[in-house]
């Protein structure tokens, strides 16, 4: 596919692009829309080694990054182009038992939403997913707060000891989806993400509201 360099960062998108995936720069020239934007603060949990850390840099790099400091907890920001609209996404990609306690209270408490991982690899994994899930859910004070269970890994099919069944049903007990995803080989990846985005239109009715040039409003 032909790229295009963003004028202002110079960073190459996709043709026919209506505004860049690094710095939101409007590219008036592609369309009349002039979609508003929306930003979230996602939080991405679960035990060490399931890949949280792997899962949070092949969506913001695409890249699998093999081997990766587990105390590392940094955020990343991406412009993800979802449905047409530039959302701000930064990720705390969190580094579990490290951290302070009053730091993961923090970021329970002030998450947009949260993409629980486990592994398919690991069947401790997954139970250890609900004591996390109970946490948010006392640090939140607003209800519905966008949550996913992510089972990551699924390159490992040969070693999988979680059954795509019995994650199903917590996902459902928990009244969220399930997404099964390796990191590895880019699988629904950026699914994680768009999923978190999806539940926070659904709750508030819809995605914004998007502006033409002419003064109409258009809702995608
Ligand atoms: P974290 O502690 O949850 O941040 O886990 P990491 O992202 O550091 O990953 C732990 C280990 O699992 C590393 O060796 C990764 O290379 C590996 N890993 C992570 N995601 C995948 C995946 O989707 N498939 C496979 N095969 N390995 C993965
Ligand atoms: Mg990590």
């Amino acid at each position: 596919m032909v790229k295009e360099k963003c004028p202002k960062c110079q960073t190459k998108n996709e043709s026919g692009w209506k505004f860049c995936t690094n710095c939101a720069y409007k590219n008036e020239s592609n369309g009349s829309l002039t979609p508003s934007s929306c930003s979230y603060n996602l939080v991405v949990m679960g035990s060490g080694g399931v890949g949280k850390s792997a899962i949070t840099i092949q969506f913001i790099n695409n890249q699998f990054q093999a081997k990766y400091d587990p105390t590392i907890e940094d955020r990343y920001i991406k412009v993800l182009d979802y449905k047409g609209v530039p959302c701000f996404i930064e990720v705390l990609d969190t580094a579990g038992q490290e951290t302070f306690q009053a730091m993961r209270e923090l970021y329970m408490k002030n998450g947009e939403g949260f993409a629980l991982v486990f592994s398919i690899t690991n069947q401790r994994s997954l139970s250890e997913l609900e004591p996390i899930r109970n946490g948010i859910l006392k640090a939140q004070n607003v209800p519905n707060i966008p949550l996913v269970l992510v089972g990551n890994k699924i390159d490992l099919e040969n070693k999988r000891k979680v059954t795509k069944n019995e994650a199903e049903a917590v996902a459902k007990s928990w009244g969220v989806p399930l997404i099964e995803a390796s990191a590895k080989e880019n699988i629904n990846i950026r699914d994680i993400f768009c999923s978190l985005i999806q539940q926070h239109w659904d709750n508030s009715g819809g995605p914004p509201i998007q502006k033409k040039k002419d003064g109409l409003c258009v809702i995608l």
